[in-house]
């Protein structure tokens, strides 16, 4: 095995990472360097950290075998992390106990997030509420539509929910006003950024607290595969690229494992109206880091289409830059119509509801699969529970069981229920 210490002491993978902050925030991210080196390997910060994850998330999270679907698809074994298991349903938590643990101790009473599908927003508010911590999150007025549920259980839990009117008025312009409020406020409050994006530390110190769910991997697998073996690829969808970060970093020493990050190929790789970054992207400087980021010949960011509002990102974290150029890890895509497609079939065949983000992970799984022979495996990192979706994929499909606030008083198509044909 090759040893993998990226990234170097600056935050660079290779040319991309690094730091490009302004000066009014430099001082911050120095504070927050020392205590990142520092706590990690504090014995106290390290035990509080696993004891929220084991009792407060209900980590570890299962490894399921897709018996059904692997049959049906006819070749590979299809096991699922069962990252929608997690307290409040996605991978997102692990990495907000760690960073809320990291501003407890920096003595700062104040956390600010940015959030797209709201499920990294629902996650900070959570915690926030278990430590006793001001929350404010910034969120795109367009995703506050489509993820409705999220943003009424962001207020439950007492966040301060602040719709972006920028830009395209997604997740890159909460991240932009998150970035703004941080430099105004920076005394007294802690930035919780929710994926492996932001000038370093953040890369690396968010894939650090999400490499909890590989580690988990490389020991549960070898329980339903036998002897020592691990999966012959492990799948998932690429964001910002947390969850994917988190499965593959572990995974990286062991190279007969293959790696493949999904990302969301929206209505087609060349329509112009996708968020395939690494595909389609070329190097830039994106929120404090250079990574590939979609962007016009003036080096303007393109504006990104995904189905999932988790998706829906023109930048990548830098070191899947690097894992793609490097070749360790393959970029594909996958558009919404196969996510879709993806979400019901596992809905109906094994009794899953998964995210819409996660939906393209499944897709490419069991595109994959039925070129493998049934002795092989693949591992799909679920890395989200598809309840904050229900909205979205009833509207998509023309069903008014489920009517979001956004319709009422609307007519809506009655009476039909969604027919999916296998
Ligand atoms: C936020 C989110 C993603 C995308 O973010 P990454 O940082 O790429 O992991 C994927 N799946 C779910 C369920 C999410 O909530």
């Amino acid at each position: 095995m090759k040893p993998y210490a990226y990234p170097d002491q600056n935050g660079h993978f290779g040319k991309y990472g690094g730091n490009f902050v302004s000066e009014t925030l430099s001082h911050a991210i120095e504070e927050l360097k020392e205590a990142y080196a520092h706590y990690q390997n504090d014995p106290e910060f390290i035990r509080e950290f696993n004891y929220e994850l084991a009792h407060f998330v209900g980590r570890p999270s299962p490894i399921y075998h897709a018996a059904r679907m692997s049959r049906e698809m006819g070749g590979a074994q299809i096991y699922l992390k069962r990252e929608d298991l997690n307290h409040t349903g996605a991978h997102k938590v692990n990495n907000t106990i760690g960073q809320a643990l990291l501003a407890k101790r920096m003595g700062k009473p104040r956390v600010i997030a940015e959030t797209g599908a709201g499920q990294h927003g629902v996650a900070t508010a959570t915690i926030c509420a278990r430590y006793g911590l001001e929350c404010v999150v910034y969120m795109g007025s367009v995703d506050v539509k489509r993820q409705s549920p999220n943003v009424y259980r962001m207020k439950l839990l007492g966040a301060t929910v602040i719709p972006v009117e920028s830009g395209s008025k997604t997740l890159k312009d909460a991240l932009n006003e998150a970035m703004r409020d941080w430099v105004a406020n920076v005394d007294n409050t802690f930035y919780i950024i929710g994926t492996v994006a932001g000038p370093h530390p953040y890369p690396m110190m968010v894939r650090d607290f999400q490499s909890i769910i590989g580690k988990e991997c490389i020991e549960q697998m070898p329980k339903h595969l036998g002897s020592d073996k691990q999966p012959d690829a492990v799948i998932a969808c690429v964001g910002g690229g947390s969850n994917a970060m988190g499965i593959f970093h572990p995974y990286i020493p062991f190279e007969n494992t293959r790696l493949i990050g999904v990302e969301a190929a929206g209505e087609g790789l060349d329509s112009g109206k996708h968020s395939a970054s690494i595909q389609r992207g070329q190097p830039g400087v994106l929120h404090g880091n250079r990574t590939y980021v979609l962007q016009d010949d003036n080096g303007q960011i393109i504006e990104t289409h995904s189905v999932s509002a988790g998706l829906d990102y023109p930048g990548v974290g830098p070191e899947h830059a690097w894992l793609s150029d490097t070749k360790r890890a393959e970029y594909v895509g996958i558009t919404d119509k196969e996510a879709l497609d993806a979400f019901h079939y596992l809905c109906r065949t094994e009794g899953i509801i998964p995210a819409l983000e996660s939906s393209h992970a499944v897709a490419q799984a069991m595109k994959m699969a039925k070129t493998m022979r049934p002795d092989q495996s693949i591992l799909v990192n679920l890395s989200g529970r598809g309840d904050k979706d229900i909205g979205t994929v009833a509207d998509l499909s023309g069903a008014d069981f489920y009517c979001r606030p956004s319709c009422r008083g609307e007519s809506v198509k009655g009476g039909q229920v969604v027919e999916f044909k296998r």
